[in-house]
């Protein structure tokens, strides 16, 4: 990090400030020019209050040279991480996929989507129990009893499953689920991302409606923080000014995170466009990317689901995906 000081600063308040850095354990290198001195901070400037240092009267500006993230940046771990939900592998090279309803809404409705993406090939199932919703008068999810469900569906169909925690109050619920989901709004819900990160279970983060890249990877480094290595990033498009999609599926966000950090990263094309015809395209591209893998929300009756059926695949779209997903895998191993 490099303190910028102003030109006629007091020497004096300079020697404090390197005084009260030096005791934060960093060391100083001063670079004096004719118009500029620089101050050079060496050590762990994590904890370091920027904005406290620049509101000083003899600061410029303050620059940080290294990435605040440290646990999920790549330079300091140069392997991929892979995650492992029983077995079934994200981030080890294999593309995976988690399908399933927006919702759990009925024991046959879980069971018979269960069913049929696994007959197609998904390693996960999802399906939201606790749902974000725009109105509070939509419907809001079944909560406890959606676990259940889901629990359910995991026993008599043996894939792991996916479902996204809203509170930390409610996490107890959430003893026997595989994959915990932190979704876009709740991207900066820092003590649920605390809590979460004190769990010893792979937690799905999703990328904010409007946050950055760096936004993304501080999220993800305040549950690494805690304890919790396994987390799985997801890119599920974020706001723009255009209004033809549902959201803005930011593709570049791939390769650009699968730089930076070693976590996995997939993509979540039902959320991002809103428009089931776009989830293959975009899935195929994702391969093409680098991504790790992909969320699809597939239902089995589309018309009366109680959430987001208007972006749901049916299953035979979704086989018919899948088998385009093996075959852009296979051509994607050949290069
Ligand atoms: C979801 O996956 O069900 C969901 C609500 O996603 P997001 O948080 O990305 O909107
Ligand atoms: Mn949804």
């Amino acid at each position: 990090m490099i303190v910028i000081v102003k030109q006629n600063a007091c020497p004096q308040q300079v020697e404090n400030l390197k005084k009260e850095l030096e005791g934060l354990g960093l060391q100083i290198h001063f670079s004096k020019g004719v118009n500029t001195t620089l101050m050079g901070l060496v050590g762990d400037t994590t904890k370091i209050d920027i904005g406290k240092i620049e509101s000083l009267d003899i600061v410029e500006e303050v620059k940080r040279i290294q990435e605040p993230y440290k646990k999920a940046n790549r330079k300091f771990h140069p392997e991929n991480t892979v995650v492992d939900v029983h077995g079934v592998k994200i981030g080890g090279g294999d593309f995976q996929v988690i399908a399933g309803p927006c919702s759990v809404e009925t024991p046959e409705q879980i069971c018979e989507v269960a069913r049929d993406v696994k007959a197609s090939g998904a390693g996960l199932l999802r399906g939201g129990a606790f749902k974000p919703r725009t109105s509070p008068y939509s419907f809001q999810g079944l909560r406890g009893e959606g676990i259940q469900l889901l629990l359910k569906a995991k026993e008599e169909m043996g894939l792991p499953i996916v479902t996204e925690v809203m509170s930390y109050e409610d996490i107890d619920l959430f003893e026997n689920v595989d994959v915990i989901q932190v979704g876009a709004r709740n991207m900066q819900n820092f003590e649920l991302l605390k809590r979460v990160g004190r769990l010893n279970k792979p937690i799905l983060l999703k990328r904010g409606l409007s946050s950055t890249i760096e936004e993304f990877l501080m999220s993800a480094e305040y549950i690494m923080a805690e304890g919790n290595e396994n987390v799985i990033l997801c890119e599920r498009g974020i706001r723009t000014f255009e209004t033809k999609t549902r959201n803005t599926l930011d593709l570049a966000a791939v390769p650009l995170l699968k730089k930076l950090t070693h976590l996995p990263v997939i993509i979540d094309p039902s959320h991002a466009t809103g428009i089931p015809w776009m989830v293959e395209p975009l899935t195929l591209a994702a391969i093409a990317a680098g991504a790790d893998g992909v969320m699809i929300e597939v239902h089995n009756n589309p018309e009366k689901a109680l959430c987001d059926g208007a972006q749901s695949l049916r299953p035979e779209q979704f086989d018919a995906l899948m088998k385009k997903v093996n075959k852009t895998k296979e051509f994607f191993k050949t290069l």
